[in-house]
This record gives C-alpha cells, sequence and structure tokens, in this order.
C-alpha cells in the first residue's frame, strides 16, 4: 500500500430511507448489525492476518461510514480499533471518522468512539428547517442536531464536519443562508456541502416522474452556492475541495487520500477498495457478505484493473477537485504515460489558461475559484 493509505468500513443500516439517497443501505435489527459487525472484524482478520498486515506501512486514517454507523454498538469501534492495533502501530495523529446521524446519537456511542479513539464526527445534517428535513425524509429535528454536537463537545469530542445540501425541492436562498448562519454557531471546524442531485431509484426520482418535485433553478443554486463560499470564507474556511471547506489544519484526510487518488482498503458489504491499478467492490448484500465470511468462503465481489492511462485520468480528474490542483510531472512518472499523451495535456492546459480557466505554472495546474462550477466542462477537455 502506498503511504496514507486509508481504511473504510461500511456500515449499511439506516433506520429509513431519506428520499434522496441511492447510497446502498438498508433497515436491520439489532441481531442483524451484531452479526455484521462480528463479520466485519473477521474480514479485517482475514485481510491483515494473512496478506496486508505485515508487510503495509500502517495506514493513516480509519473512516466508518453509511448508512447510519451512530446504530450500530457502541463497543464496536474499540474492539475494531483493539484488532488493528494488533496489526499496525497507528500513527499518533491516526484520523478516525465517525459519520453520525443525529436523531440516532446517543450518550453511551458518543461516550465509546471517543474512548475508543474517534478524533472526528461527521454529522449529517443537510438542513435546519423542520419542513425541509421532513422532505428530505431525514430521521431527526434541528433539536436533535443542536442536542447531538453538545453532547459529543461534552464528551471532549470538538473536532465536527457537518454535511449540507442546497437545491432541496421547496428551499429558498434565505433557507440555505439561516441554515448556514445555524450551522455557523455550532462551531464546526469543516463543511461538506453538496448540490442535491436527483438519482435514480430514488423516491426524488419517483416523485419527479410524476411531476411532484419542483426542482430548484439552476440560478438559485448557484446563487446560493455562492453565497455559501463568501460567507465561509470570510469565517476562515479554506475551500480546499470542490464540496469541502475546512479551517486550518481541519481538512479530512481521509478523503485527501482519495483524490489524491491513494490507496485504500474497504470492508463491509458494498465498500470498495484500491491500491495501484486495481480497484475491488464487496458483493451490495450484507448478508450474503456475512454468510461467506462466517462459511470462510470467498466473498463475492468485483474487480476492476484500470490501465495506466484510466489511472492517470482519475488522477488527474480527482487532483481538479482540489484547491491545489495536480502535477502533472508527477502524474507522467506515476503512471508511465506516454510522451503523446502528456503533450497532448500540457497543449490543454495551455489553452484552458489563455482562456482564464486555469492557473498552469512549471506544470502544474489548478481550477480557478471561478471556474469550480465549470469542472465537468473543463475536466471532459482532457479525455485523449
Ligand atoms: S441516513 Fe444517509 S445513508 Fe441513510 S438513507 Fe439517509 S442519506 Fe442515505
Amino acid at each position: 500500500m502506498k503511504p496514507n493509505w486509508g481504511i473504510y468500513i461500511h456500515l449499511p443500516f439506516c433506520q429509513s430511507k431519506c428520499y434522496y439517497c441511492d447510497f446502498y443501505s438498508h433497515r436491520s435489527t439489532e441481531a442483524e448489525r451484531a452479526r455484521y459487525e462480528r463479520a466485519i472484524l473477521l474480514h479485517v482478520e482475514r485481510v491483515f492476518g494473512q496478506s496486508y498486515g505485515r508487510k503495509s506501512p500502517s495506514p493513516s486514517t480509519l473512516f466508518l461510514g453509511g448508512g447510519t454507523p451512530s446504530l450500530m454498538d457502541p463497543s464496536f469501534l474499540d474492539r475494531l480499533m483493539k484488532l488493528l492495533r494488533s496489526y499496525f502501530q497507528l500513527p499518533l495523529d491516526f484520523e478516525v471518522t465517525v459519520e453520525a446521524n443525529p436523531g440516532t446519537l446517543t450518550e453511551e456511542s458518543l461516550y465509546g468512539w471517543v474512548k475508543a479513539g474517534c478524533n472526528r464526527l461527521s454529522l449529517g445534517l443537510q438542513a435546519f428547517q423542520p419542513r425541509l428535513l421532513r422532505y428530505l425524509g431525514r430521521p431527526h429535528s434541528s433539536e436533535e442536531i443542536v442536542k447531538a454536537v453538545e453532547s459529543a463537545r461534552e464528551k471532549g469530542l470538538d473536532n465536527f464536519s457537518f454535511d449540507l445540501i442546497y437545491g432541496i425541492p421547496g428551499q429558498n436562498p434565505e433557507d440555505w443562508l439561516s441554515t448556514l448562519e445555524k450551522v455557523l454557531e455550532l462551531h464546526p471546524k469543516h463543511l461538506s456541502l453538496y448540490n442535491l442531485k436527483i438519482e435514480e431509484g430514488t423516491m426524488f426520482s419517483r416523485w419527479q416522474e410524476k411531476g411532484l418535485l419542483e426542482v430548484v433553478s439552476e440560478e438559485i443554486e448557484v446563487l446560493m452556492y455562492e453565497k455559501a463560499v463568501t460567507i465561509l470564507e470570510k469565517k476562515g474556511f479554506r475551500q480546499y475541495e470542490l464540496s469541502n471547506f475546512a479551517l486550518p489544519g481541519y481538512e479530512c484526510r481521509h478523503n485527501m487520500n482519495y483524490w489524491q487518488r491513494g490507496d485504500y482498503l474497504g470492508f463491509g458489504s458494498g465498500a470498495v477498495s484500491m491500491e495501484g491499478l486495481r480497484r475491488w467492490t464487496w458483493l451490495q448484500d450484507s448478508k450474503r457478505y456475512v454468510e461467506a465470511i462466517e462459511k470462510g468462503q470467498p466473498i463475492p465481489m468485483e474487480e476492476e484493473i484500470v490501465t495506466a492511462l484510466e489511472g492517470a485520468e482519475e488522477a488527474l480528474f480527482l487532483g481538479l477537485r482540489r484547491r491545489e490542483g495536480v502535477d502533472l510531472t508527477l502524474l507522467e512518472h506515476d503512471f508511465n504515460l506516454s510522451t503523446e499523451v502528456v503533450q497532448q495535456w500540457k497543449k490543454i492546459s495551455s489553452q484552458l489558461h489563455q482562456q482564464g480557466w486555469i492557473a498552469y505554472e512549471q506544470e502544474k495546474i489548478a481550477l480557478l475559484p471561478k471556474s469550480y462550477l465549470l469542472s465537468n466542462e473543463i475536466m471532459k477537455r482532457y479525455l485523449v
């Protein structure tokens, strides 16, 4: 594994399905969750005990995502950390993020996580207005958001990230500004702002097909985005990735590794792993995932080996999402790119630079803030 690699644990259980969500998640019983937790630990043992364990550098980050990790047993993180420590000498600054839903966060789970080493809490807030939370199908209230933050702070956890959505049908710019204001009163260290996309298979897409969804115009969405950027910058947040803002030193290192196209190992049904040009995804079926592990059988998965050019394109596009941008010389070296491809990318970079869309200096390219909203169009220009 490359240095700074991360571990991702997918916990695909939710209280109910939010109307906009197309992630792999479903309802479960307590017994199913307990069985799943055991299977994850066995899987971790299987992987680190046999292959990666002794020969890999220690991971730098751990991320428990979902789904709703706050539905799991409070002791799960502790058991997982003990297991990881038996294979690796974890660094002192090991970043441990747990995603949580404000409505399912209990005193007991918060206490358990902090004790086990969680040093970053990512809360899915999305909006502050009760009518918008209901409309999104979020199973929590705005009061529970505030309570969750206060409660975590009491346990000594102060490093919060909040997820927010703009462009929700029925959301007006005043709602959005009021959400930002209320969120900033909670003193987060990090914010992820997402523009609502109607994904296939969701309740929102069914409503849209029936003409029941009043989508927010692109003009209003752009206005919401621009207002947020201005407000957050004034408050000292740096937009270090297209959708992510952090106070200095609070960037999410786990996600930074994704955007640097680093290596990572995923555990859990539907979790993705990547090592170099190889990427694999464990079957999105938690029952079959658990059964395979319990029976000691191979876990069904899908595997893909990308070409060096595809890997370089991925690294280029991910790099362009970051404020720092990406170094074409490094890509050339890391992926052993042909001179032809490198020359072509340099030519495109010069053109985009002359047109005022990107910064291009000493083979390093980065989007300019004014072109963030056009990132997809700009990235497409690089496809060889
Ligand atoms: S809580 Fe998160 S993962 Fe679960 S349904 Fe809602 S958005 Fe999807």
